[in-house]
């Protein structure tokens, strides 16, 4: 049936996310979840490392057939390796403030929760905070608020990025800021680009027009065509790098998936560049938020086809996974595509220079993966991965289509691989314990031999002026 209404061009929500559009994808994908011709001829594209439609993503994630089933997790381990080796970027969420005047029914910062301790970090707070980070070995940073204009002003936000990039306290430093802040206007995406933030991080929630409204029966974000068309006045502000992503739990995971792609669709036809990142949270229980109150969540099988499923479609999107999942499953879905994840996170307004009283929580979600960043730094070694601290491209203003081009021709090794085993370097020189200091130089040394030769003689001399306390942020 044609689709009259379905425009990825279109800067309208309704046209680019059309609600048929998705609903023919997913009649045609439950049609077709059996037919094995289709989805071998599916897979074949695929293993182009191209990408995949919307529509044929779909079908492969609605595929019940096992063999076929286990050719997309090997395909998309194969892809996850091609394109980003072992390497793995580490983050962390600040969250600055936890005033709020949406209505979000399964987040606890909403409004009409009166018992939730509400805070707004001061600039000497979160000087502390970001020093307690550094100390940590962090250097990319998530900012987390509320929507609050009053409490949270634009101003707000750029004076905390602008203290939080002046810190300079032994070597440490904060290198990225990314945002994660609520839809906002074109003004004021330009003064966030202009005060230096990496990512600009929005979560869809939901991409079910329907949904979303009854999940966001109040204040501004009520608004699904302001939130959804966000990205668009984010790149007209001049953002580069967007970070798109769903609530998995809050609708149906297959419609999400439909839609998550088809933003990224968007936006490439639109910017002539996909989505940065994409990031799969899963709902979590919360201060008086209930997931049993939420029929759609998801189970590990079906999250980790997602995650497989997404890495095959858009090859060249990051892939980000939080605290919000258990070591077990952050395991499982490592090697599917996941290429950021988060370690040592709090999800209340401070409490990493000092821990929240358990009186005065205001904490946004419950964590699972609680261990320290040494933890999983460690863990990560141990598994093969190659812990990385990386923030070369952004600050060499490879982002957006620069940053795409390299990574669509497979280029990033030739930078990507050595400057990751600088940082990994930083961080084991300042911050490891010594078994993980010790795990990770053998790393290291297995991982020069793999460099081009002239590559590792300057990774080398780098290196071992790091060791030596010659100096630090070097590049390729
Ligand atoms: N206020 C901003 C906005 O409107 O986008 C920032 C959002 S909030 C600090 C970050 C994200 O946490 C939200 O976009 C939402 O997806 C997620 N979140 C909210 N409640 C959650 C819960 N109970 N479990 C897991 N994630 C949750």
């Amino acid at each position: 049936m044609e689709n009259v209404n379905y425009n990825p061009k279109s800067l309208n929500a309704d046209e680019f996310i059309s609600h048929q559009e998705i609903c023919d994808s997913l009649e045609y994908a439950e049609k077709n979840k059996n037919n094995e011709q289709l989805l071998q001829q599916i897979l074949d594209k695929a293993r182009l490392e191209k990408g995949l439609s919307h529509r044929e993503a779909s079908v492969l994630l609605a595929c019940e057939i096992p063999e076929i089933n286990e050719q997309i997790f090997e395909l998309a381990k194969k892809i996850k390796l091609n394109y980003y080796r072992k390497r793995m970027l580490l983050f962390l969420p600040l969250y600055l403030s936890n005033y709020c005047v949406n209505g979000c029914v399964y987040c606890p910062y909403h409004l009409k929760n009166k018992h939730i301790a509400r805070k707004k970090m001061t600039q000497d707070e979160i000087r502390r905070e970001v020093i307690a980070l550094q100390d940590m070995g962090h250097k990319r940073l998530a900012l987390e608020l509320g929507e609050d204009p009053i409490n949270n002003p634009i101003e707000y936000v750029l004076e905390s990025i602008k203290t939080i990039y002046d810190i300079k306290h032994k070597n440490g430093a904060i290198r990225r800021v990314n945002v994660n802040i609520a839809a906002t206007t074109v003004e004021n995406y330009h003064k966030l680009k202009e005060a230096g933030i990496g990512t600009y991080i929005l979560f869809q929630e939901t991409y079910n027009k329907q949904s979303y409204e009854m999940l966001h029966p109040s204040g501004p974000k009520h608004n699904y065509s302001w939130h959804t068309e966000a990205m668009d006045r984010a790149m007209e502000g001049g953002i580069d790098d967007v970070g798109i992503g769903v609530l998995f739990g809050l609708s149906t995971y297959k419609y999400e998936f439909a839609g998550l792609l088809m933003h990224a669709e968007h936006l490439e036809a639109v910017h002539g560049v996909g989505p940065h990142t994409i990031s799969v949270p899963r709902l979590r229980p919360a201060d008086d938020i209930n997931t049993d109150d939420f029929k759609d969540c998801i189970n590990d099988d079906i999250f980790a086809k997602i995650v497989a499923c997404i890495r095959i479609s858009v090859p060249y999107t990051g892939m980000i996974i939080s605290t919000r999942e258990s070591q077990k499953t952050r395991e499982r879905v490592l090697e599917l595509g996941i290429s950021q994840l988060s370690g040592g996170s709090k999800t209340s307004v401070g409490g990493y220079a000092e821990p929240e009283k358990e009186e005065a929580n205001s904490a946004q979600f419950d964590v699972i993966d609680t261990r320290t960043l040494d933890e999983v730094i460690q863990w990560l070694l141990k598994r093969g991965y190659i812990p990385s601290f990386c923030t070369a491209c952004y600050r060499a203003g490879r982002t957006g289509d620069r940053f795409m081009e390299l990574c669509k021709a497979k280029q990033i090794h030739n930078c990507c691989h050595p400057n990751a085993l600088l940082t990994l370097e930083e961080y084991l020189t300042d911050y490891a314990s010594p078994k993980t200091l010790e795990i990770g130089r053998q790393v290291i040394e297995k991982e020069l031999s793999t460099l081009r030769p002239d590559v590792r003689e300057t990774a080398n001399k780098w290196l071992t002026a790091i060791r030596n306390n010659k100096g630090r942020d070097f590049r390729f």
